[in-house]
């Protein structure tokens, strides 16, 4: 049966609806074009249309832009190479440092990633002072989370890891109240480690993806399922970090 559809535009981003038989208003981002549709019951009103697409046109929008264009890896700690940082690219600019003492920092100013080295450092050793550098950023962002989820929570974790991890975005042991998250998710738009985040969060007072988890992510973040399918279709392996 063919059901009948229209063509939306909100802020520039064109959304495919549906009209269909079913009780709940849905949206998906389809891979590989980051194509829009929106799936609304039988007789939705233009109203009712909008009310439920404009306050999700941030998340739209990020996720249309993150299947249109995934993570470019960067090849080596070169000037001109590409680094990704909370789902933005920065070029990288090395600045050799002449000097006897040995400053090492990075900076980001506009679309640029500044590194300062010692002018005869290796590869390995820039590699090693932006390997410290992201782990500071995710350190940083952890402390906003925190902040942010912990006091929505009866139960907090003991100590947080940034760890590289191959397979997943986070991990959580709840007998010992530690929770990793990957160091990747410095790549990704921020969206992604608050999702991950709460989710190890409710995983210190349910295990599993049952009923109960479901719920505790819901009341907390309303969107967090069409998040995690998104986050599941970003592979995590063959990272500049391996
Ligand atoms: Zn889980």
């Amino acid at each position: 049966m063919a059901y009948k559809t229209r063509q939306v535009t909100l802020d520039g981003i064109d959304i495919k609806v549906t009209y269909k038989p079913i009780r709940n208003l849905r949206l998906a981002v389809k891979p590989p074009d980051g194509s829009v549709r929106a799936s609304v019951p039988t007789g939705t009103s233009d109203a009712a249309l909008w009310a439920f697409l404009r306050p999700r046109v941030s998340w739209i929008r990020e996720a249309h832009h993150r299947m249109v264009r995934p993570v470019r890896e960067p090849k080596h700690v070169e000037s001109g190479e590409s680094f990704p940082l909370w789902g933005a690219d920065y070029t990288l600019v090395l600045v050799p440092w002449a000097g006897e003492r040995i400053d090492e920092a990075v900076n980001v100013a506009g679309e640029h990633l500044y590194l300062s080295v010692p002018r005869h450092s290796g590869e390995a050793s820039r590699k090693r002072v932006l390997e410290r550098w992201y782990r500071a950023q995710v350190a940083a962002a952890i402390e906003a989370l925190r902040v942010k989820w912990e006091p929505t929570f009866d139960v907090r974790p003991t100590e947080y890891s940034i760890r590289f991890m191959k397979t997943r975005w986070g991990s959580c042991n709840q007998t010992t109240g530690r929770v990793n998250l990957n160091l990747e998710l410095v790549k990704h738009p921020p969206d992604i480690i608050e999702n991950t985040f709460v989710h190890e969060l409710c995983h210190l007072i349910t295990h599993g993806h049952g009923p109960q988890f479901q719920l505790e992510m819901s009341l907390r973040l309303p969107h967090w399922r069409a998040e995690r399918k998104l986050t599941k279709g970003i592979v995590i392996g063959n990272s500049f970090w391996e």
